[in-house]
Formats: structure tokens, C-alpha cells, sequence
């Protein structure tokens, strides 16, 4: 053991672990976990299970149902008879079940935040601080909405039976954003989680029945996506279907729900710049880079995957970067030290790989810094590549992982052509001193959301979508 005075000489990080006890005695009670349907738990029809695993390991956590076709019958017709009294319960009511609800995630925060640490290998500075209280936050505030839908949006009504599929990469967070506004409204659910990471929606579904939500409400069915999801995709008494996910997913779903009269709201991938003019704040933008590019490493739809910076400061800018990325930590999720996590499957972690390799076959600098990466689990270095061409592959495709693409430019009107040179339109972010020229370069940027000297914030009064439409207030789940 270093005394205080050699920490106070080497300024070494020691370990700083949360608990895995709370996470692993709940999976230990529970496990093999059943599928949520009209509220209470029952065994697949498959009989079968598959396992999640805990991508800082390679290991097994936990034993899932494996859901199929019958199962999701079953699911949606608790939600068709769940929606004939839940649509009809006044808004001030269902307002009180979200708030119950919310008061439960803020209560379970440290479960939530250490077994979405461990299913989804982010790390716990992550969960604790982002996912698990803007999870709340969601609640609450749709709480409110629920409250004042009457006065608000006079004349409207709930849709119905929604099917939700969600991602891997904010499991919890992304299943809030689709239950939150879905039940406050007076429609019912029926929710997938992703295969990856099932187990903060399972420990949601134990909420509902904390709190006595009425059975029917919310639906969590576990399972592969074949099984599970096609079948939610055609089946007749789901009025709409919410999904977030990859773009190829995104444009299945839209062709199998052709004609049929389903709604769809996708959200789909990004390529998001992050541009950097020369009078901006360096030091600030250091950081910004940070959370743009390896909050969650990197796998985030937001992500400023595409820094572009004006030529005459890039590399002052770069240099800055690499002696920053030398310094961070990566390693335990649970670690409440470490600023990485891990890549969420070996399969994410190989697509990363690939297309790190492409990018050097075009011809970019690759540069990482000279630590190395924990050899069990699934883990990968930040990464910068430089000299990269706009059309190369790695400028244009999402990576999902650590790896971040800078280029130059030299005015504001080859920043904004730059930054739009994408198929993309989700965000992006630009870093100025002078607000007006940041403001101009905003509003000709084509994304849903632009931050001004700012990246990855979030609320749950701020809408978040693509550039063709930005909805919020519980209005896609609304006629
Ligand atoms: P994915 O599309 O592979 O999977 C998303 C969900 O769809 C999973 O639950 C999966 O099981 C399900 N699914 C897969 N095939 C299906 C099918 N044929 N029918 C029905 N459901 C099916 O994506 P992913 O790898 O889990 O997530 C990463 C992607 O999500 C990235 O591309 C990212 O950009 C995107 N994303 C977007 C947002 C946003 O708000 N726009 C947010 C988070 C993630
Ligand atoms: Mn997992």
C-alpha cells in the first residue's frame, strides 16, 4: 500500500469500485428471469433461455427468456384489454402512476445504475450520473404531461397497442424515452429489449409491480429479434411501432409495415460533426471532444463522430487531444475512476475493428495512445484518425465505437458544406467565441439538434430526433 505522502508525489489513481453485490444478488434472486405480460412474470413458451453477458468479462450474467411469436400474441393482447381501461383513466390518475413510477427508479438508482453497468459494460460515472437519473427524469416529466394532456392537447387521443424495440446502447434511457410518453397518453406497450441488454427493463417491470401499474400497461418480452420483433412488426392489433436502432432495421421495419396502417417513429444512426472554429476555447473543446466521442465509447447515435476544425489551430487542437487521450482511463465499468468502459459484444468490438482497418487501407494516420486495453472482455482504445478524405469510408459510415474522424476546413461556408456532407441528420456541435457566427453556422447545419459550445446534453423537455422532425410532448404517440 502507497502512504498518502507517495500518492501525494505520484498522483496515482487507486481502485475505487462500487458494489457488483446489489446487481448480482438481485440476478441471483430472480434468474432465470420469465417475460413481464399482463402484469405479472411467466416462463417462455419456447422454454428456452439465453444468456447476457457481462462485456467487461466475456462472462455470463444472467439467464434470459427467450420469447417468440406466441409470446408476443400473448403480450399484445394483455395490452389490448389493459388499453380499453388505461385510455379511458383520467390524465391526472396515470400522471400519478409515472410519478410513482420515477420516485421507484430514484429509489432503485444503485441497482439500476450497477446492473446496467454490468450487462452493458459503460461505465458506472455513466449510469450513475446520466442514464439512471434522466430515466427518472423522463417520468416525471411526462408525468406532467399526462397531468395536462386534457387542457393541452384538447381533442387528441392514445393510439393503442404500441409495439417499442429498443438498442443496446442506453438500455434503460432508451426504453423511458419510449414507455414515458407512450403510457402518458393512455396507450399500452409491449417492449423488446435488445438481446444484449435485458436486464434493467426486467428490474422496470418489477417497478410496475411495485407499484401496482395495472397489469396489462407495460409488456416486456425478451428474445431474439427474428421471433420477437418481425412478429411485432406484423401483428394486426398493434397500432404503432417505435423504434431506435441501426438504419438496416430501420428501413426493414418500414417495408414490412408498408400498407398495413401502422405508425412508425424510427430513430436511426448518425454521423455527427463537431466543428471547431479558431477562436474557440481549446481547453473547452478538449473536453467537449471527450464527451462527444468516448462518453459510452463512442457507441451513442449523437455522437460528434466527425471533428472539423478550422485549419489554422488544428494542430495546436490535435496535439492537445493526443496528450488528453494519453490520460484517460480505461477499464471496470464499476470502477467509479475509469472513463471508458467496454465495447458492449465481441461482435460490435470486431465491426470496429473492420472498419479501423479500412480506414488505414484508404490511407489515414491512425493514432491511439501508448496504454493498453484490459485483454479480457471487449475493449478498445480512443482512437484519432487524421489526413482523412471527406468520401472515405470512415468519414461517412458510423462506427459506433471510440474512433473519431477529424479534417479541416477553412471558412464557415466550407465548415457547414463539410458538416453537411453526410446521409445523416441527427446532431451536431460547433464551438465559437463569437455567438454570431456560432448561431449562423447552426441554422444552416441539417440536424435535429445543434449544440453550441456544448455536446451530448439531454433532457426530457428538449425533443431529440432527425432533422425531419423534431417531436416531443407525447405527440407521436397521440391522433
Ligand atoms: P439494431 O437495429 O441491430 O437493433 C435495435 C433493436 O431492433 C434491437 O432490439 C434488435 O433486436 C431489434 N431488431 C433487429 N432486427 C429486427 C427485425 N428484423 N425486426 C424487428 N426488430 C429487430 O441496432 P443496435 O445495434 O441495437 O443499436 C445501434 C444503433 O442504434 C446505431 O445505429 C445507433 O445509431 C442507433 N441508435 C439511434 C438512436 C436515436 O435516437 N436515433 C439512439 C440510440 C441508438
Ligand atoms: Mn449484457
Amino acid at each position: 500500500m502507497a502512504t498518502v505522502a507517495e500518492i501525494f508525489e505520484t498522483l496515482e489513481w487507486g481502485p475505487a469500485p462500487e458494489a457488483a453485490n446489489p446487481g448480482l444478488d438481485w440476478i441471483k434472486e430472480h434468474q432465470p428471469f420469465g417475460l413481464f405480460i399482463d402484469g405479472g412474470w411467466r416462463k417462455p413458451t419456447s422454454g428456452k433461455y439465453f444468456s447476457s453477458e457481462n462485456p467487461s468479462t466475456g462472462k455470463p450474467l444472467a439467464k434470459v427468456a427467450m420469447g417468440n411469436s406466441e409470446d408476443v400474441d400473448a403480450a399484445v393482447a394483455a395490452a389490448k384489454r389493459a388499453f380499453e381501461g388505461w385510455s379511458k383513466t383520467p390524465g391526472h390518475v396515470r400522471a400519478r402512476y409515472l410519478y410513482a413510477i420515477a420516485r421507484q427508479v430514484q429509489k432503485h438508482s444503485r441497482l439500476l445504475a450497477v446492473l446496467e453497468s454490468m450487462d452493458n459494460g459503460k461505465t458506472i460515472r455513466e449510469t450513475r450520473d446520466i442514464d439512471i437519473p434522466l430515466v427518472a427524469r423522463h417520468f416525471y416529466y411526462h408525468a406532467g404531461w399526462a397531468q395536462l394532456m386534457e387542457s393541452e392537447l384538447p381533442g387528441m387521443e392514445p393510439l393503442g397497442v404500441v409495439g417499442q424495440i429498443i438498442p443496446w446502447n442506453f438500455p434503460m434511457l432508451m426504453m423511458a424515452w419510449k414507455i414515458a410518453p407512450a403510457i402518458a397518453m393512455g396507450n399500452t406497450v409491449v417492449l423488446k429489449p435488445a438481446r444484449y441488454t435485458p436486464l434493467t427493463a426486467l428490474a422496470f417491470a418489477e417497478i410496475c409491480e411495485e407499484i401496482g401499474l395495472p397489469p396489462g400497461v407495460v409488456n416486456i418480452v425478451t428474445g431474439e429479434a427474428g421471433a420477437v420483433g418481425d412478429r411485432m412488426l406484423e401483428h394486426p392489433d398493434i397500432a404503432k411501432i417505435a423504434f431506435t436502432g441501426s438504419t438496416d432495421v430501420g428501413r426493414h421495419i418500414r417495408k414490412v409495415t408498408a400498407g398495413s396502417g401502422k405508425r412508425i417513429s424510427l430513430e436511426l444512426g448518425g454521423k455527427s460533426p463537431f466543428i471547431v472554429f479558431d477562436d474557440s476555447d481549446l481547453d473547452s473543446v478538449v473536453e467537449g471532444v471527450v464527451d462527444a466521442i468516448w462518453f459510452n465509447q463512442g457507441q451513442v447515435c449523437c455522437a460528434g463522430s466527425r471533428l472539423l476544425v478550422q485549419e489554422d489551430i488544428a494542430d495546436r487542437l490535435i496535439d492537445k487531444l493526443r496528450a488528453r487521450m494519453e490520460r484517460l482511463r480505461i477499464g471496470d465499468p464499476l470502477d467509479k475512476a475509469v472513463d471508458i468502459g467496454a465495447i458492449v459484444g465481441p461482435v460490435q468490438l470486431a465491426e470496429i475493428k473492420r472498419l479501423v482497418e479500412v480506414g488505414q487501407s484508404e490511407g489515414a494516420t491512425l493514432w491511439q495512445p501508448s496504454w493498453a486495453c484490459p485483454t479480457e472482455g471487449s475493449f478498445y482504445p480512443p482512437t484519432l484518425f487524421t489526413d482523412v478524405s471527406p468520401a472515405s469510408t470512415i468519414a461517412q459510415m458510423e462506427i459506433f465505437g471510440p474512433v473519431l474522424v477529424s479534417m479541416t476546413f477553412r471558412t464557415p461556408a466550407e465548415a457547414v458544406a463539410l458538416g453537411n456532407n453526410t446521409r445523416y441528420g441527427l446532431a451536431a456541435s460547433v464551438w465559437s467565441e463569437n455567438i454570431n457566427l456560432a448561431l449562423d453556422v447552426a441554422s444552416k447545419l441539417k440536424a435535429g439538434t445543434v449544440w453550441i459550445n456544448s455536446t451530448n446534453l439531454f433532457d426530457a423537455d428538449s425533443g431529440f430526433d432527425g432533422v425531419t422532425d423534431v417531436l416531443a410532448f407525447g405527440l407521436p404517440y397521440l391522433s
